[in-house]
């Protein structure tokens, strides 16, 4: 599923495509109906020809596209959805469900295999979203913020990390490589972590974040970026897949175990 770093890189690559152009058209194909959640379908082309984009910004997992009626079209990729920025007379792709065409004549496709995409178009994004937390890049993400929540909570610190109402961002990849990187075994409490634990973790947060996003975001099977390629951070996951391999950082084997029904990796030598 695309996280942070791979969604703001979408939203770095297509924006300067879409901001201050009008929606010319929308073609939602059939069989892709379901992605529309906040009206049908032909409701949600209605609503979004003729409206201009006047910013693209981004809330955790949630692209927030600004429309010139002051409402938000919110899109969530999900699992294996991709919005990528293409020619006017591209043929239509394999797995593409949906097209928006603009007024500068590009077009915007909306790819998605597993169709878990989810589009909104709402006054309030906070209905689009509800019981989100602060964006991990926010200034809101502080390490008291982070301390106070985990300390509420008695659930693994990997279980907390996927909460998007404590962190918004943050997937499975990156709450993996983040515990890796803090020396913290993604299966102890949450609200057992001292405050220089918390700091730590806070901290790699943001470095494996920032090194995801400088290398365009991970792709292990389907994220694609806003002009269709792979990311080329999978070469830094120090964990995630690496079951079997050893440690980068000690003697140790990283294993591969289920919490909170999440595939979860670490090792169990250096992260204690
Ligand atoms: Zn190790």
């Amino acid at each position: 599923m695309p996280e942070l770093p791979e969604v703001e890189t979408t939203r770095r690559h297509i924006a300067p495509y879409l901001i201050n152009n009008e929606i010319k058209d929308v073609l939602i194909y059939k069989g892709a109906e379901r992605l529309a959640i906040s009206h049908t379908a032909s409701e949600m082309i209605r609503e979004l020809v003729g409206r201009r984009i006047t910013n693209l910004e981004r809330h955790g997992k949630y692209l927030l596209f600004l429309l010139d009626d002051n409402r938000t079209w919110v899109v969530h990729l999900r699992m294996t959805g991709a919005l990528i920025i293409s020619k006017p007379i591209s043929p239509k792709q394999k797995y593409e469900r949906a097209r928006i065409i603009l007024d500068n004549d590009n077009v915007l496709l909306f790819d998605d295999m597993r169709k878990f995409g989810t589009w909104h178009i709402v006054k309030n994004i906070i209905d689009a979203m509800p019981k989100i937390g602060p964006d991990a890049y926010s200034s809101e993400f502080t390490v008291q913020w982070l301390l106070e929540k985990l300390s509420q909570r008695k659930i693994p610190v990997k279980s907390a990390l996927l909460d998007q109402k404590i962190v918004a961002g943050i997937g499975n990849i990156y709450a993996d490589e983040a515990c890796f990187d803090a020396g913290i075994n993604p299966n102890r409490s949450s609200n057992d972590l001292s405050l220089h634990k918390v700091k730590l973790l806070h901290g790699s947060i943001l470095s494996v974040l920032d090194l995801a996003l400088g290398n365009g975001g991970t792709t292990f099977s389907n994220y694609r970026d806003g002009y269709g390629r792979a990311g080329n951070n999978s070469i830094n996951a120090k964990v995630f897949r690496r079951e079997g391999f050893e440690c980068s950082r000690c003697d140790g084997t990283i294993v591969k175990i289920k919490l909170g029904g999440r595939g979860t990796h670490y090792c169990p030598s250096c992260q204690k």
